[in-house]
């Protein structure tokens, strides 16, 4: 306890950068807790990690309903710090959650419902302590509900208080749109979309981002390391600490083949002769496009986190580069 964040976590004002049209400002790498955060993983890991990219300027703190294992725990954890390390940065801090994935048996607890988001977002807040988060998100497109349901149910949080803003993820372009326009209608701006995009899963550049762009919508995109292999941790072994070592049901070791392997060795290459690490060569290719507000990591160590932001202070990846990227990606 008796946490004092650092002084200088504000001395890098080109960290932050604005979410579309909106007045609210990301910090170009955010954390997510949804692996190691739940209550498998010791707390004072957990708080050394959160608190130490504090320290280092970022303010944008992700989490989910499902978010543990077990589900809630990462909010539950969260909600620990901020009632003691946090408890008077609170104003200082974006934090988001979300609801669409299962989370509780029945009708109710699963999908896009107003009545799943409303409850669920009310869970939320009882587990992190707080009277609203700064984002709420549905957190994937729900074939059954219409979505004038589930955007009017976004509508009325903000309204009631319990979110400043709203976003969606996992949305495709043409869900996007109509979700962007109903809320547009509602008078609720649709704040910024979640979607997965690095190296090895790119459907976002097929309209998404034109989309986003065009309508002043910020995008945060989730997996910018595809959960480790764009990093060195695998490059020469599975090692006993990572994600696929520890079971993670999200990531497999079947994800290591050796053409992936060749290929991440090249891109490795690539990092090596611009001064950097295959992390932050993937990170800087994320941010190349200005519709990129923020990269949402996740880490399992501090140093993790202190790697990934020297990226921010790499220089703009050449056209040449990004030429010999394109190229390995399509080996
Ligand atoms: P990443 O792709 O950033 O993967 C993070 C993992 O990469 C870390 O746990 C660590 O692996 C490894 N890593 C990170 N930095 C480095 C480094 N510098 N050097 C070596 N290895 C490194 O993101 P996540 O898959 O963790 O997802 C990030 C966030 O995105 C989530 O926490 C969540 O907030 C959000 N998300 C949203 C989803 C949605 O549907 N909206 C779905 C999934 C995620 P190791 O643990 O092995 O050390």
């Amino acid at each position: 306890m008796n946490y004092r964040p650092s002084e200088n976590r504000y001395s890098k004002p080109d960290l932050y950068r604005r979410c579309g049209r909106s007045g609210v400002k990301l910090s170009r790498l955010s954390l997510g807790l949804w692996q190691n955060f739940g209550d498998t993983r010791d707390f004072e890991s957990q708080r050394a990690l959160v608190l130490g990219a504090f320290d280092r300027g970022i303010t944008h703190f992700d989490l989910a309903n499902n978010y543990g294992p077990p589900p809630g725990t990462a909010e539950s954890n969260f909600g620990r710090m901020l009632s003691t390390d946090l408890a008077s940065h609170r104003d200082e801090l974006i934090i988001s959650s979300k609801a669409g994935y299962h989370m509780w048996d029945g009708p109710y607890g699963d999908w896009g419902s107003r009545k799943y988001l409303i409850s669920s977002l009310d869970q939320s807040l009882s587990r992190l302590g707080l009277e609203y988060v700064d984002i709420f998100y549905h957190h994937r497109p729900d074939p059954d509900t219409p979505l004038e349901e589930t955007m009017g149910a976004l509508d009325h949080i903000v309204r009631s208080g319990k979110a400043l803003y709203v976003g969606i993820s996992n949305y495709k372009a043409e869900q996007a749109k109509e979700a962007i326009a109903l809320l547009r209608e509602l008078g609720t701006p649709c704040l910024i979309h979640q979607p997965r995009y690095n190296m090895f899963d790119r459907w976002v550049e097929d309209g998404l981002l034109d989309l986003l762009a065009e309508n002043g919508v910020g995008c945060i995109p989730f997996c910018p390391l595809a959960q480790g292999l764009l990093t060195d941790r695998y490059l020469k072994e599975i090692p006993s600490d990572s994600r696929i070592a520890t079971g993670s049901p999200f990531l497999k070791s079947d994800a290591i083949t050796d053409e992936r392997i060749a290929i991440l060795k090249q891109l490795n290459e690539v990092a090596a002769a611009r001064g950097q690490s295959l992390a932050q060569l993937a990170l800087i290719w994320i941010l190349r496009n200005p519709a990129v507000t923020s990269a949402l990591i996740g880490a399992s160590k501090l140093s993790q986190v202190e790697d990934n932001l020297k990226a921010l202070e790499s220089a703009e990846l050449c056209a040449e580069e990004l030429a010999k990227i394109e190229s390995i990606l399509a080996s």
